[in-house]
């Protein structure tokens, strides 16, 4: 992407191939006196892949979170494929469907298998019959590595699995974007590039992703562009070639030299 339509967080972002899917405009959220999220204006085109970066308690999550409707913001708006965020109701298991989120901390099913934890969300939001959710189920499972611990429970896999698990439980339901709220930050160090290579492939199938990661190396190769975040501001964003060798802002350089 050429760097003068991603310079600045004020400058509009000039539409280029594939339109505009996540579409985060002027948005603005207070927790009591704390301003999270300020102003913040950001556009994801279809198969892009944007990593978010920044400081600990510089608001990524809490974006993150709105773009689902788990957090709701204060003012502004945010579309997901030209649809402002449904409120309630059937329309908001649908949206969480169409936006599929992965947690830092492993959030599946305790007590259901793998299997299940794959197959439920498609049977109950997208009305799949069982057998049809099961065996695309078993296809994603295999995807992502981890088909032969299909009967098994959560807890009998390791960080890792359990975080290719969530991954092929989000793409079950035919997402249109995927979230990833650092999801290798609790994962035991041998087990973050699994992970990170099943999100990196993902990236590379055409998946339109927002990834949260202190994974540098993974902004460098999966990432269409980055976007550095410091308290609740967008501060800059550039492609990760331009933003690595030439931050522009001191709180990017800042943050890079403590990181890097
Ligand atoms: P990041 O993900 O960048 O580390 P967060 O979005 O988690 O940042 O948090 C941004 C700020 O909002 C932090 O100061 C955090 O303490 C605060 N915060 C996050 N969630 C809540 C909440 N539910 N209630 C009050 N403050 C919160
Ligand atoms: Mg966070």
């Amino acid at each position: 992407m050429p760097n003068e339509t991603v310079s600045t967080a004020t400058s509009p972002i000039a539409v280029e191939t594939g339109e505009v899917l996540v579409q985060v405009t002027n948005v603005n959220k207070h927790y009591g006196s704390l301003h999270v999220l300020k102003d913040i204006n950001l556009d994801v085109r279809r198969g892009e892949v944007v990593v978010i970066i920044g400081p600990s308690g510089s608001g990524k999550s809490t974006l993150c979170r709105t773009i689902n409707r788990l957090e709701t913001i204060d003012d502004g708006e945010i579309r997901i494929d030209g649809k402002p965020l449904p409120k309630e109701g059937k329309a908001l298991a649908k949206l969480r469907a169409d936006v599929g989120m992965v947690f830092q901390s492993f959030n599946l099913f305790a007590h259901r298998s793998v299997l299940q934890n794959v197959t439920l969300g498609p049977m109950k939001v997208r009305g799949k019959s069982s057998s049809e959710a099961k065996e695309r189920a078993m296809e994603l499972l295999k995807r992502v590595g981890v088909d032969n611990q299909a009967d098994k429970l959560p807890a009998q896999l390791s960080g890792g699995q359990q975080q290719r698990v969530a991954i092929a439980r989000a793409l079950a339901m035919s997402p249109k974007v995927m979230l990833f709220d650092e999801p290798t930050s609790a994962l035991d160090p041998e087990m973050i590039n699994e992970v990170l290579d099943t999100m990196a492939t993902l990236a590379k199938q055409g998946m339109t992703m927002i990834v949260v990661t202190h994974e540098m190396g993974f902004a460098r190769r999966a990432a269409d562009r980055v976007v550095f975040m410091a308290d609740g501001q967008i501060v800059e964003q550039n492609t990760p070639e331009e933003f690595f060798a030439n931050p522009q802002s001191d709180r990017a350089k800042d943050f890079l030299s403590k990181i890097l």
